[in-house]
């Protein structure tokens, strides 16, 4: 077809010591011919970090800020021949992300850390993986209007959006264009491990309770966030700005045994759906190849094991962070970014034993309504309201815990 099917691919991949980053080198690794990994980086694995620089001979990895002679020494008694550029944070992120010898970037940093290199790459005209749902959260409109600007691509990872992207028309852009015919999009939720729970269960569940989904093998902080169904939460304004639509046209379907990653409704009465087995590696290798379809490892779905599918509508009174992100993105602004920053701040109090499981919402809910949401104007405002409603939650774990 294009220059870009003819050549091997030249990848970025940020969060490369994650979980998304393990799915991308699974699939990566079955079309050596059609993908080389020219950086990667990652934060605190530095091991898993070393293991990867020894396997892939990427061109540049970057570290966290003061990490760089450490690793190299590390690289050194791991006894690699030809050394890699080692750069360093958030300059390091934004230089690998934005590289004129970079085609593909990978955006599988968890978190609002995910915010700055994901920008570089869409202001660079990358085509962009995007697993860091953090940063369209943050900086919907900016980031679409960057995507828009320079000519990237922009592929969903998200399962569900991945799974929308697939059933909407193949335009090749995830913008819903007017007459296109959608009523709705469907999005569905495991519902996550606390799904059954009552009230009082919920009140005394713990992390390790928490990282323990039924269906995903996932990073901590996602594993939380699906279990206050946050990631529900986050995934709804994510696909509001991905598709260019108001929330009031997404509803939210709790669908236990994830095998529909989502569903978009047309006008006509059809009902599209994407199914597959709960495996990254199949949103991944969609957006890899797109609009070709290659080998994603992922044995098919067998139907006939399945045999039943189940769906249910979410109970906003035990899961009230999903409400919170419906109000977050009716009020615009930089409400989504203001709930981002809470989000962060509370599971990570969470993990760590400070704060009860229903006390995520509380401490959200909280910063919300203390801090007034302004218009969006550049991605300096987001970054200070990031900053801002992150020290209001601190001052609420300080007051309340
Ligand atoms: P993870 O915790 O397993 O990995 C996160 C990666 O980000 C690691 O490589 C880590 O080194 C890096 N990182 C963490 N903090 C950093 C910082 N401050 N600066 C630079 N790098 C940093 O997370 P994950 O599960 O792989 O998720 C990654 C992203 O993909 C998240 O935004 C998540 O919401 C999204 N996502 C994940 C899944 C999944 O199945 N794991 C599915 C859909 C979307
Ligand atoms: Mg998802």
């Amino acid at each position: 077809m294009d220059d870009f099917q003819k050549s091997q691919q030249r990848i970025c991949v940020l969060g490369a010591t994650g979980s998304i980053g393990d799915s991308t080198f699974k699939v990566l690794d079955l079309h050596p011919e059609r993908y080389q990994v020219y950086a990667i980086s990652g934060h605190v694995r530095l091991a898993k970090l070393v293991a990867l620089s020894l396997r892939y001979q990427p061109q540049v990895v970057v570290v966290a800020d003061g990490q760089a002679q450490h690793f190299q020494q590390l690289l050194g008694v791991a006894g690699l021949q030809r050394l890699p550029e080692i750069l360093e944070g958030e300059a390091g992120l934004c230089a690998i992300a934005g590289h004129p010898d970079v085609d593909v970037v990978m955006a599988a940093i968890v978190g609002a850390a995910g915010l700055a290199p994901t920008m570089a790459a869409a202001q660079a005209g990358k085509r962009i993986l995007l697993a860091n749902k953090e940063s369209l959260v943050m900086s919907g409109e900016l980031l679409m209007q960057a995507v828009r600007v320079s000519g990237a691509t922009l592929l969903p990872v998200d399962s569900e959006h991945n799974a929308i992207f697939q059933c909407l028309p193949a335009t090749g852009q995830t913008q819903i264009a007017t007459g296109s015919g959608v009523a709705q999009i469907l999005l569905t939720a495991s519902g996550g491990p606390f799904r059954t729970w009552t009230l009082e269960q919920l009140a005394a569940a713990t992390p390790a309770q928490a990282c323990r989904h039924p269906n995903w093998s996932m990073g901590q902080k996602i594993s939380v966030d699906s279990a206050t169904l946050m990631n529900k939460g986050l995934e709804l304004i994510e696909a509001c700005y991905l598709f260019g639509l108001p929330e009031s046209k997404i509803t939210v379907v709790v669908h236990p045994e994830s095998i529909v990653h989502s569903m978009v409704q047309y006008v006509d009465g059809s009902t599209l759906a994407q199914l597959g087995r709960p495996d990254m590696c199949t949103p991944i290798a969609n957006a890899l190849a797109w609009p070709e379809r290659i080998n994603a490892g992922v044995q098919p779905l067998d139907l006939f094991t399945v045999q039943s599918l189940h769906f249910e509508p979410p109970d906003v009174a035990r899961f009230p962070c999903l409400q919170l992100a419906r109000l977050a993105m009716q009020a615009g602004g930089t409400a989504p970014a203001i709930l981002n920053a809470a989000n962060e701040v509370a599971v990570a109090a969470f993990l760590v034993g400070q704060i009860s499981f229903m006390q995520i919402a509380q401490l959200i809910e909280s910063v919300i309504t203390q801090l007034p949401m302004s218009r969006v104007t550049d991605l300096a405002t987001i970054l200070a309201v990031d900053q801002q409603a992150r020290q209001v939650a601190k001052r609420w774990l300080r007051d309340v815990v």
